[in-house]
C-alpha cells in the first residue's frame, strides 16, 4: 500500500480497522473450481439440506413477472402473516434483508461511538461486525467453560456484571451459533428480569424452529413485560431460504417504529417477501425439516462416539466437534474429499469444526470421509 492509500485507510473508524472480515462457508462453486471435484457436499453454513419447498418455488415464479416494480416497502402481506403466526400486532415486526440486516439496523438505531455492546466470545460473528462498524465498544464476555451455564455458550451472570452506564445493547443467540448451546426459558427470563431497563437485549433466535416446542422460550410473550427486548428470527435456516435473504425482528411497536426510520426503504425484495410468506404457510416442509434434522443429529453423534470424538451438545441444525488437536488439517483433508465444513478458529476454537447437518446421504458421505481421514 502506498503512503496516500495508507493515510486514507487510517481515516476509517478504529473499530472498523480492527475488524476481521466475516468468513462465510466456502461456496461449493469455489471448491469445484479449485479442485475440479465432481462430487461436493456443503455442510458449512447451516442451510436447510432439503432444498426449498415446492410451494415456495411456485410462489417465487409467480412474482417474477412483477420485478420491474419496487416491492411493498412496508411488507404488508408478510407482516400480516407473521403477526398472525406470532400472535402480535403487525406494527411490532421489522423485516430485513436477512436477520443480519435487522441486527445492523438495531445497532445503528440505538448504539453510538460512546456505547458499549456486550456479547459472548463464542457468539455469532456478526455481533462484533455491527458493533465495531459504528465505532462502538465491543465488550466480550467469557463463556462459562465448566461454569453455572453450559460450556461454550453464554455466562449470563458474567454478562450482567459487565453492564455499565455505557452499555446500550446485549446480544444473545439462543440456540447459539457456532456452538449450538441453549439457554432455558428460566435462565433467559431471569436474565431479562435482572438486566437494567435502559439496556436493550437482542435475543437472536435464528434456530428457534429446531428447538423442541416444550423447550422453547415463549419469548414473544415476554415483550409486554420487557420493552427493552428485541427478538430476531430468520427464514434462512429451517424455512430453507438462506439465498433469498429475509428475516425479521419482533419488538414493541414503538421500537419497531424507530427501526423503521433507519431501515432502507426497500430492504426486502419482491421475491423474498413472497417466498417467506409461502414458507411460513408450508407447515409440512417445516416438520419434515425438523424430523430430518433430528435424524441427522443422531446419525452424526453416533458416528462421533464411534470415532471417539466429543462434541458440544447442540439444539441447532449443526454440531461442533472437538478433535483435541488443531482442526485445520482435518478441514483441509475434508475439502480434498469434497466435503465443506466450517472451521471456527476465528472464535478461538482452534480444535473444533462446525458441521451443518445434511441429508442422510450427505451425512454418510461426510462420516465416511472423516473416518478415512482419522484412520
Ligand atoms: C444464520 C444465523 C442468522 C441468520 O442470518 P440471516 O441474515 O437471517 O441469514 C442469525 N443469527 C445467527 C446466530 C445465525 O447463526
Amino acid at each position: 500500500m502506498n503512503l496516500e492509500t495508507n493515510q486514507i485507510c487510517q481515516l476509517a473508524l478504529p473499530g472498523v480497522r480492527a475488524l476481521i472480515p466475516y468468513q462465510p462457508g466456502k461456496p461449493m462453486s469455489e471448491l469445484e473450481r479449485e479442485l475440479g471435484l465432481s462430487k461436493i457436499i456443503k455442510l458449512a453454513s447451516n442451510e436447510n439440506p432439503k432444498g426449498p419447498s415446492q410451494k415456495v418455488v411456485s410462489s417465487m415464479q409467480t412474482v417474477l413477472a412483477e420485478v420491474s416494480r419496487y416491492p411493498d416497502g412496508n411488507g404488508f402481506s408478510l407482516k400480516t402473516a407473521l403477526a398472525q403466526h406470532l400472535a402480535v400486532e403487525a406494527t411490532q415486526i421489522t423485516l430485513g434483508n436477512g436477520s443480519n440486516d435487522v441486527l445492523e439496523i438495531i445497532a445503528r438505531t440505538f448504539v453510538s461511538e460512546s456505547s458499549e455492546v456486550i456479547f459472548s466470545e463464542y457468539a455469532f460473528a456478526v455481533y462484533p461486525i455491527v458493533t465495531q462498524a459504528i465505532g462502538a465498544q465491543a465488550v466480550i464476555s467469557k463463556a462459562s467453560v465448566g461454569g453455572e451455564y453450559p460450556c461454550y455458550g453464554h455466562d449470563l451472570s458474567a454478562m450482567l456484571k459487565q453492564v455499565t452506564e455505557k452499555t446500550k445493547l446485549v446480544f444473545i443467540a439462543n440456540p447459539n451459533n457456532p456452538t449450538g448451546t441453549f439457554l432455558t426459558s428460566e435462565q433467559l427470563y431471569g436474565f431479562l428480569s435482572s438486566l437494567p431497563k435502559q439496556v436493550l437485549c437482542v435475543l437472536d433466535e435464528a434456530y428457534f424452529e429446531y428447538v423442541r416446542p416444550e423447550d422453547r422460550s415463549n419469548s414473544v410473550a415476554w415483550l409486554t413485560r420487557f420493552p427493552n427486548l428485541i427478538i430476531t428470527r430468520t427464514f434462512s435456516k429451517a424455512y430453507g431460504l438462506a439465498g433469498m435473504r429475509i428475516g425479521y425482528s419482533v419488538s414493541s411497536s414503538e421500537v419497531a417504529d424507530l427501526l423503521n426510520r433507519v431501515r432502507q426503504p426497500f430492504n426486502t425484495n419482491i421475491v423474498a417477501l413472497s417466498a417467506a410468506e409461502a414458507a411460513l404457510a408450508d407447515i409440512d416442509y417445516l416438520s419434515e425439516t425438523i424430523a430430518l434434522n433430528e435424524h441427522g443429529m443422531g446419525q452424526l453423534t453416533t458416528a462421533f462416539s464411534e470415532l471417539g470424538l466429543s462434541w458440544i451438545p447442540s439444539r441447532g441444525n449443526f454440531i461442533t466437534v472437538d478433535f483435541g488437536r488443531s482442526a485445520m488439517p482435518i478441514y483441509e483433508e475434508l475439502l480434498a474429499a469434497g466435503v465443506i465444513v466450517r472451521p471456527i478458529a476465528n472464535y478461538g476454537l482452534l480444535n473444533f469444526l462446525r458441521i451443518s447437518i445434511g441429508t442422510e446421504a450427505e451425512n454418510l458421505f461426510f462420516i465416511n470421509a472423516l473416518t478415512r481421514i482419522l484412520d
